[in-house]
């Protein structure tokens, strides 16, 4: 039994894994660069930064549900900020020390696409702040979010 629910869940995350060629026809040239060779859109030209609508934000790249309009505020940094993603496994974290920083980079835990980056200067109690590039992320509104 055991063996079958892992099988099950490796099927289950496989259908997520698209070729590259897949990500190049689904994605504009933006949302290929930042989802998939991890490049950052230039601040405040993302459609969700000053968008404040309630509802889902998902996965631009396998549409996986990461972050509830709940958890967003303005941190007025020119990207969507986030206090916390929908579920503890949606994301995977990775360290990045490029461009002279230690930073933590955030991508979706279900395809490994890039997101943005994590920082510990958001508002209390958590104290989180989820940095997502708005051309990573899907918004669908929802009143049952
Ligand atoms: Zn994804």
């Amino acid at each position: 039994m055991v063996l079958e629910t892992e099988a099950a869940v490796k099927k289950e995350a496989g259908v997520d894994k698209k070729s590259d060629e897949e990500y190049r026809q689904q994605l504009t040239e933006l949302e290929y660069v930042v989802l998939r060779e991890g490049g950052t859109e230039r601040p405040f030209t993302g459609e969700f930064v000053e968008h404040f609508e309630s509802g889902m934000y998902a996965c631009k790249a396998c549409g996986a549900e990461l972050f509830s309009s709940d958890s967003k505020f303005d941190h007025g940094c020119g990207w969507p900020a986030f206090t916390e993603p929908v579920g503890k496994k949606t994301i995977q974290y990775v360290r990045d020390s490029s461009h002279g920083m230690e930073r933590i980079e955030v991508r979706c835990a279900a395809c490994e696409s890039h997101l943005g980056h994590v920082f510990n200067d958001g508002p209390m109690p958590l104290q989180t702040r989820y940095c997502i590039n708005s051309v990573a992320l899907d918004f669908s509104d929802g009143e049952s979010a």
